[in-house]
């Protein structure tokens, strides 16, 4: 540990800047004493942090919407149910929890250890490293946080630079809760990212792209940092025959226009069955009309829609559109797009070449590609034949359907006849597999994230190994195969 400089260099007041390397190393250097006495911290300590967290946020509800507004023009209903909600639950979760968790696990002892005393331990991990992406700046950077305060940890966040006005009043909450020494929020880009990944941290958190994610792994692999990746993919939606096509229409819609498809769990594409394609196409251009307006001027001047994170997303997001109906493609509703409003309509995309770009990249914008299918097994061959996705969307009433896809695909997450929601639930694990992620978040999966699972094992009075020590007579080694024997009875 470098001894840190007499004067701390200053925080960037621009949100939009990088932090000063110096002051990393500061932050940095400040948590190692804080990490250790966090150590012994209680649930009561830890939980009364949360509480604190949770009622701070809520209390800057209305600077948050100003901000939000700034940022993604996101609507005031989906930054309560899509940022402060899902903080507040996760942290009403873990106060409710957090003392049974801490608890040590007792482990009965096996053969070999008879006579022994088995524990496991949740220990924190000590120091650790948050990095956060934009599309929702508030969610994916505090959730984590409520995790690693509920196991004990000091924490740096890194949000994303793309949000400036939201990481304002975060950072402005988080100085108005917390000692630096235990948490601290850097502003910065790639660079301030960069200088933070050159630290031996104990644990990185990290959310944001399978390619930065790869990027995050192999710095923390220069420390053997344990790393949790929350990444993104393109998770596909199944519309079978027997679907209820009016439900899935609405929640699919939901799940991909909620803050303009800019969410990591978004349907990316639908599959329908040939038989029930038309319909279904049908119901989504009538609940796009009903929820959006009727013309295209009326969409765009919707409240209800936010907005491309920057003009060039929304210039990447628009380009996949119109090289997609430049291969061929139909187009089924919306298609307009307006970069320097940062705007792109919600669209309805079918007949999508598999050359098109939208085919290979996650869309992650309010384009939704619909196409029909005549057999499941092709559906399935052409979802495994991709990277793993983060969630897999079914919509059938008929079991042996949702038997066969549930055994022959993989992702991260599966949601039979609903949108969106498997992220919703406390008690589930929330997180990729493989290209959409390591590890899990979200409850008591997240506390284990942020947690070291110790093992501790004490003697008792009697210890069956004494009956093996050398000298290795013919007795101890009868007594040894008979051992190894016994592993056979049950
Ligand atoms: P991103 O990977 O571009 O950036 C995420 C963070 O990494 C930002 O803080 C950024 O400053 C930093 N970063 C960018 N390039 C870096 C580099 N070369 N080295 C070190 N750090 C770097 O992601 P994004 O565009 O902010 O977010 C969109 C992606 O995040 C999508 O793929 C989406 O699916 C995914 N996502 C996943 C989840 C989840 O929970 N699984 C949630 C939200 C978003």
């Amino acid at each position: 540990m470098t001894s840190p400089p007499a004067t701390p260099p200053k925080a960037p007041m621009d949100p939009t800047g990088d932090t000063d390397p110096q002051l990393l190393q500061h932050l940095f250097d400040r948590q190692a004493l804080t990490a250790l006495a966090l150590r012994s911290s209680t649930a009561r300590e830890r939980a009364a942090k949360l509480r604190r967290l949770r009622d701070g946020l809520l209390e800057r509800r209305e600077a948050l919407y100003q901000a939000f507004a700034a940022d993604l023009r996101k609507p005031p209903l989906e930054v309560e149910l899509t940022e402060l909600l899902p903080v507040a639950d996760e942290a009403r979760h873990a106060i409710a929890h957090l003392a049974r968790w801490m608890r040590p696990r007792r482990v009965r002892p096996t053969l070999t250890t008879l006579g022994t005393r088995a524990r496991v331990l949740y220990q924190p991990r000590g120091r650790c490293l948050i990095i956060g992406p934009w599309n929702y700046p508030v969610n994916t950077l505090l959730g984590p946080l409520v995790s690693a305060i509920a196991a004990g940890n000091a924490v740096i966040l890194k949000p994303s630079e793309f949000t400036p006005h939201v990481n304002a009043v975060v950072a402005e909450l988080v100085a108005a809760l917390f000692d630096s020494a235990e948490v601290a929020l850097v502003h910065g880009g790639v660079a301030t990212a960069q200088h933070l990944l050159a630290l031996p941290f104990d644990h990185v958190f990290f959310t944001g792209s399978p390619a930065v994610g790869k990027v995050v792994m192999g710095a923390a692999a220069q420390h053997l940092a344990s790393v949790t990746l929350e990444l993104g993919g393109k998770s596909p939606v199944i519309v079978d025959a027997s679907a209820d096509l009016r439900r899935a229409a609405e929640l699919v819609l939901w799940g991909k226009f909620t803050n303009a498809g800019q969410t990591c769990v978004a349907p990316d594409h639908v599959y329908v069955h040939r038989s029930v394609h038309a319909r279904f196409v049908q119901l989504c251009q009538e609940t796009l009309a009903a929820r959006y307006g009727r013309t295209d001027a009326a969409v765009q001047a919707s409240p209800d829609l936010a907005r491309m994170v920057t003009r060039r997303h929304a210039e990447r997001v628009g380009g996949l559109i119109d090289d997609a109906l430049a291969r061929g493609a139909t187009l089924l509703a919306g298609g307009g797009h307006d970069a320097a409003q940062r705007y792109v309509a919600p669209t309805l995309l079918g007949n999508v070449p598999g050359d098109a770009r939208i085919s290979g990249e996650e869309i992650f914008g309010p384009v939704l590609p619909i196409e029909p299918y005549d057999a499941l097994q092709d559906v399935i061959g052409r979802i495994n034949a991709q990277p793993k996705p983060l969630a897999l969307y079914l919509f059938s009433r008929h079991r042996p359907t949702q038997a066969l896809v549930t055994a022959q695909t993989s992702s991260g997450g599966l949601c039979l006849n609903h949108c969106v929601q498997q992220y919703a639930h406390g008690g589930l694990p929330f997180g990729g597999v493989n290209h959409s992620g390591i590890g899990n978040a979200h409850g008591v999966y997240g506390f284990k994230a942020f947690s070291h699972e110790r093992a501790c094992l004490a003697a008792g009075p009697f210890t069956v190994v004494r009956l093996f020590f050398a000298p290795y007579t013919a007795l101890r080694h009868r007594l040894s195969t008979a051992l190894v024997n016994a592993l056979r009875w049950v």
